[in-house]
């Protein structure tokens, strides 16, 4: 990378060096990198004709596939920005993500034609600048209107040339031989977007596992298609193992968790049920806001320091101030689009919200959360959000949302509600599902008429909550 792109486009010229490898596969399709970069000229095309141009947002919103890959590159080669809407939003969370980006195009990769005829190859007149936004991507916020981070071109190529060092590539060397990446985490979130950047540059086959997860589906996939490298939350992981008696899982080679806390069981489980994982055995942390990947380790490094979540790619400083985490890359996001917020400051330090400290080593350990946000399953969900919609029901007089421990999703929602007229926690639940994303709708309720504990200020005191909360066994880390 000593000539290092500008643009995010032209990396998939790069891809020319495989033309006729598999880059990705979708239960009986398979499209080569020869044929993946004729469909984003179409898209391309497509997109075009739908009047996208250089700096235009267009919206995509749809499941994992290969058009949702294709329509990302189409964006790109307009020099458009593409904003990574969720699938699971409700109508009224996909109105507030229009007004907040105001896309040109709102596309659902899968459902539209995105196949204008051939053309020639499209020239850009103006292509993008380094510093022009990328890619938009909704982060769980920490109000009730959601944030999109914007990452630009050289944000994404930056943590891009991170992951490849970290993964002992170096500029200028020769393709790898080809190895199989499953893809079973949304492409809306930066880890997505991270593994469909890194299987391309290296010449990767993405095997797509769609639809909801299932782990006994995933273990088919795994054994089907011969698949080398894995990265999940968690949780997925966990139910994987928990069905994986009988697999034959000796293609995976490496296994990498993170987006949520991963515990050295979890690792030495991993290690027991895929033979072919020894060292590989990995935990990244990252945050959308650092344009992904921040620290990831792996093998004995971990094993002598358990909790740890590795050493910061290339790249990444760390420092931790008054005990939260601080990150300074090029990789870090410019702003929240539309808002005056920033989580960075003037020096370019990122404040993560995550409590943690390094070691003499360099190694990062995560220990906790400053910010308000439930991880359940991977998915980070900002507990005033859902607090502010509870809280618009008629018979809601004060109400707190915590995670709780969970042995399976990591942490699960859980509402504390103060009555002011009778309600029943089944209406709680289809007024909030109305609202609010699937996985948002707590899972936990506390119904009652008794305040709840608040200090001096008057602010609830969630630790003291989570500690007299009925059936908790223990108090979720988040919140000592
Ligand atoms: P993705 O959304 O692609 O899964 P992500 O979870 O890393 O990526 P975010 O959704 O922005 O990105 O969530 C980031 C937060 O998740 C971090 O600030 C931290 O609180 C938590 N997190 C991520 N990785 C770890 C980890 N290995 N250990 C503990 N917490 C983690």
């Amino acid at each position: 990378y000593a000539q290092r792109p500008r643009e995010l486009a032209t990396l998939l010229d790069d891809t020319s060096g495989f033309a006729d490898r598999r880059a990705l596969v979708q239960e009986d399709r398979v499209v080569t990198f020869a044929e993946l970069g004729v469909l984003v000229e179409r898209g391309a095309a497509a997109l075009r004709a739908r009047g996208v141009k250089r700096g235009d947002r267009v919206l995509l919103l749809g499941p994992n596939g290969v058009e949702w890959v294709v329509a990302l590159w189409a964006t790109w080669r307009l020099g458009a920005v593409a904003a990574l809407g969720n699938i699971t939003w409700t109508p009224g969370q996909v109105a507030s993500a229009v007004a907040l980006v105001d896309p040109v195009v709102v596309l659902d990769p899968s459902s539209v034609e995105m196949s204008s005829p051939p053309e020639e190859r499209m020239e850009m007149t103006s292509p993008p600048d380094e510093d022009d936004p990328a890619v938009l991507i909704f982060t769980s916020g920490t109000t009730g209107e959601p944030k999109a981070v914007t990452l630009a071109h050289r944000a994404v190529i930056a943590n891009l040339q991170a992951l490849l060092h970290h993964g002992g590539r170096l500029p200028g060397d020769p393709p790898k031989p080809s190895t199989v990446t499953l893809m079973s985490v949304p492409l809306f979130h930066v880890g997505g977007l991270q593994q469909v950047l890194t299987a391309a540059l290296s010449g990767s086959t993405l095997v797509f596992d769609t639809g909801r997860f299932d782990p006994a589906r995933t273990l088919e996939v795994l054994e089907r298609e011969r698949v080398a490298v894995w990265a999940a939350v968690p949780t997925m992981v966990g139910r994987v193992l928990d069905a994986a008696a009988g697999a034959d899982l000796s293609a995976v080679r490496a296994v990498t968790m993170g987006g949520a806390p991963v515990s050295p069981e979890l690792r030495r489980r991993v290690r027991e049920v895929f033979p072919g994982v020894s060292r590989g055995a990995g935990v990244s942390y990252g945050l959308t806001e650092a344009g992904g990947v921040v620290a990831a380790g792996l093998g004995p490094d971990l094993d002598r320091r358990p909790g740890s979540v590795g050493r910061p790619t290339p790249l990444v400083d760390v420092r931790i101030v008054d005990g939260e985490i601080q990150v300074r890359s090029p990789a870090v996001m410019t702003a929240y689009w539309g808002s005056a917020d920033n989580p960075v400051d003037a020096e370019g330090w990122l404040a993560t919200g995550d409590c943690g400290h390094l070691d003499e080593d360099g190694f990062l350990f995560v220990t906790g959360r400053a910010k308000d946000v439930v991880i359940r399953a991977g998915e980070n969900i900002s507990c005033p959000r859902v607090e502010e919609v509870l809280a618009a029901h008629p018979a809601v007089a004060d109400v707190a949302v915590v995670g709780l421990p969970d042995g399976d999703l990591g942490e699960r929602v859980a509402a504390a509600v103060v009555l002011r007229t009778a309600c029943t926690e089944a209406d709680l639940v289809a007024f909030a599902r109305a609202r609010l994303a699937r996985h948002e709708v707590p899972g936990s309720w506390w119904l009652r008429t008794d305040p709840l504990p608040s200090n001096a200020a008057g602010k609830v005191v969630k630790a003291v909550l989570c500690a007299s909360w009925p059936v908790a066994s223990k108090i979720s880390s988040c919140y000592t």
